[in-house]
């Protein structure tokens, strides 16, 4: 068995007593393939290839591209050598090219690529789907696992009432390559008649992506979690779903500590309201995991709070949850929560990565500085009825981040 891909550890620092903070990637074994052997050389400078995009997405990584500077002044060892990369909707509606070839090109050649939102509603396809070049790039560099924690921030309230709320902390793993958007631009329209788009779901891609959530729940099983994957489908209904249960149920007996469960789609939105708590790790399809993961993401107060990261066995994407939220955008009042959150997970990811132990104190760092700043009540955003800007957030972010003591 070779040494492969970065997993995520979103765990409590019991899990990584010598890490000290809440969130974590760590790099765990894996069958599919080496990368890691091939990639596990120590450096310093990473070269982030940096996609703006559309709408609040530039807003947000402003801010972050900020937040960043700041960090790697404040912690010795990590040089983050950032470059900003055309493409998204308006890109498309000026020029008529959504994703230039050079930047797909940089983005290959770059350790990490940096994602702020890309699509307008208004800068539609001749299909009348909107331009989403995010997902030609997943697409292109086989970012095959979307990993979207959910987890509750200090101090933001929940919209459920129970207190068990306050401390959700699941895990969605949304297949990336392949399910209802496997037909992404490509769809049929019969004679203005009827219109298909295909679920294609292969052995490969789910082996793969439910590999990837089994050893997820074994990391987060060392820091207490349920160790619990839940396979979340649609297979009473279609066929192809029910392939990727059989699938996840073959999988499932290589690890042997991790339970298998089941649920379809529409109790999971259900019971994702109900009892959130009852989740560890969840796997599930594209379009499933997609809508999942928005509503998710309203359990711990709205988008903007959300991280997420796109993962392959080469490259990965980092980016918030959020899309480009064309009616808040201008207005400065971004929450870019999910964002700073995405970057954490960006340098956790590099860290792991590359053997660098200073971009993963950067990134334990950030954290705290986010954590710390809501618990303290000093980063009230919109989203959460607040009045601090996208501006102001970012100010006190960059304060604490100068003053808090180093994470031990
Ligand atoms: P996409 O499909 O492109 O991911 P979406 O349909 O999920 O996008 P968003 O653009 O994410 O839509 O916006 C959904 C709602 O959430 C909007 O009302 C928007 O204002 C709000 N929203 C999204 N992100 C943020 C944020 N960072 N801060 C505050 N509000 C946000």
């Amino acid at each position: 068995m070779a040494l492969a891909a970065m997993l995520i550890d979103w765990t409590h620092c019991l899990s990584v007593p010598n890490r000290g903070l809440s969130l974590r990637w760590s790099r765990a074994l894996c069958d599919t393939n080496d990368a890691i052997e091939t990639t596990m050389n120590i450096k310093s400078e990473f070269r982030i290839a940096v996609m703006p995009g559309d709408g609040i997405g530039v807003e947000v990584t402003d801010a972050c591209l900020a937040i960043l500077d700041a960090l790697t002044r404040r912690i010795a060892g990590v040089h983050l050598a950032t470059e900003i990369l055309p493409g998204g909707a308006a890109h498309y509606r000026d020029t008529g090219v959504a994703l230039p070839d050079k930047t797909v090109e940089n983005a290959r050649n770059a350790d990490a690529i940096l994602f702020g939102a890309m699509g307008l509603p208004e800068v539609r396809l001749p299909d009348g789907t909107e331009v989403n070049p995010q997902i030609n790039l997943r697409f292109e560099l086989e970012l095959f696992a979307g990993v979207r924690p959910v987890k509750a921030m200090a101090r933001v309230r929940s919209p459920l009432a129970d207190p068990r709320a306050n401390n959700i902390d699941l895990v969605i793993i949304r297949e990336q390559s392949e399910g209802f958007f496997a037909d992404f631009q490509s769809g049929k329209i019969d004679d203005d008649q009827a219109a298909t788009d295909r679920c294609v779901i292969t052995r490969t891609g789910t082996v793969r992506v439910v590999d990837f959530a089994f050893r997820l729940a074994e990391r987060r099983r060392q820091s207490g979690h349920q160790s619990l994957v839940t396979c979340v489908d649609k297979a009473n209904v279609m066929t192809s779903m029910a392939f990727f249960r059989k699938i996840f149920d073959e999988r499932s007996k290589r690890f042997s500590k991790i339970k298998a469960g089941h649920a379809y789609i529409d109790a999971t939105a259900l019971n994702l309201v109900r009892r959130p708590w009852d989740f560890d790790v969840i796997v599930t399809e594209n379009l499933c995991g997609d809508i999942l993961s928005d509503l998710a993401a309203g359990l711990i107060g709205g988008l903007g709070m959300a991280p997420s990261a796109d993962i392959g066995d080469k490259h990965a994407m980092f980016q918030p949850c959020h899309g480009s939220a064309p009616d808040i955008a201008g207005s400065g009042q971004a929450n870019p929560t999910g964002m700073y959150l995405s970057a954490a997970m960006m340098l956790d990811w590099l860290g792991e990565r590359h053997g660098s132990d200073a971009c993963l104190t950067a990134a334990q760092h950030l954290r705290a500085a986010i954590e710390s700043g809501f618990r303290a009540g000093q980063i009230r955003p919109f989203e959460l009825g607040g009045t601090d800007s996208t501006a102001q957030i970012t100010t006190t972010l960059i304060d604490i981040i100068k003053t808090q003591p180093a994470v031990a």
